[in-house]
């Protein structure tokens, strides 16, 4: 992996101030990154520590007998932990919609008031999207196979952040297999080519 969240989004990430769908993507990366999970750890420790700094607050007076006769009380239960899903087969929960030669769309998150939106991809290897800008900040996690466009080339694990304002046009690199991706997109795309312009309509996006 070559490709990480830039620390202001595993910041915003961990401040819960990520779009639903944004958060998703960066928690699948981090499912798969170490150096990032080591990172997001310790942005939660100075998180912490700055909590420790600010002065102290006074508390109601029965604060402690209220806390102290919780003691012993049954907890509230706890649902395990469900590992992170990161797999094209454990995500794959919907259907896929042809969007053009070689290129498939599955939704997986509407757009919700946060105005954002959660997909999978998938693009045959050599296949260019037709080029396109974004009004909002786009983030992919790459699940299987490559690809390219004018910031780089991304492998399985990596991700690309895409500025609000980014124009590309990404190709599906030819390594043999088909490229698919965890897209969450902010805002609505600005479609360039005819074929944007006639999916766009149709899939919403
Ligand atoms: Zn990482």
């Amino acid at each position: 992996m070559t490709h990480h969240p830039s620390p202001a989004t595993l910041l915003a990430h961990a401040a819960g101030r990520l779009p639903v769908a944004h958060g998703i993507v960066v928690r699948t990366h981090l499912a798969l990154c170490a150096a990032c999970r080591a990172e997001a750890a310790l942005g939660a420790a100075i998180g912490g520590s700055l909590l420790e700094d600010l002065p102290p607050a006074t508390l109601a007076a029965d604060s402690l007998a209220s806390v102290l006769g919780r003691l012993g009380s049954p907890l509230p239960p706890v649902a395990p932990a469900r590992p992170v899903p990161t797999t094209v087969e454990q995500l794959a929960t919907g259907r896929w919609w042809w969007i053009g030669p070689g290129m498939r769309l599955m939704p997986l998150m509407k757009r919700g008031a946060d105005d954002a939106r959660l997909d999978l991809i998938k693009v045959a290897p050599g296949r260019r999207l037709p080029g396109h800008g974004h009004a909002g900040m786009e983030l992919t996690c790459v699940l299987r196979g490559a690809f390219g466009d004018e910031t780089g080339e991304y492998r399985a694990g990596d991700v690309a952040e895409g500025e609000p304002g980014l124009e590309h046009e990404p190709m599906a690199l030819p390594v043999g297999e088909d490229c698919v991706c965890l897209i969450a997109t902010e805002g609505r795309l600005r479609a360039h080519g005819w074929l944007a312009r006639l999916v766009q309509p149709l899939v919403g996006v």
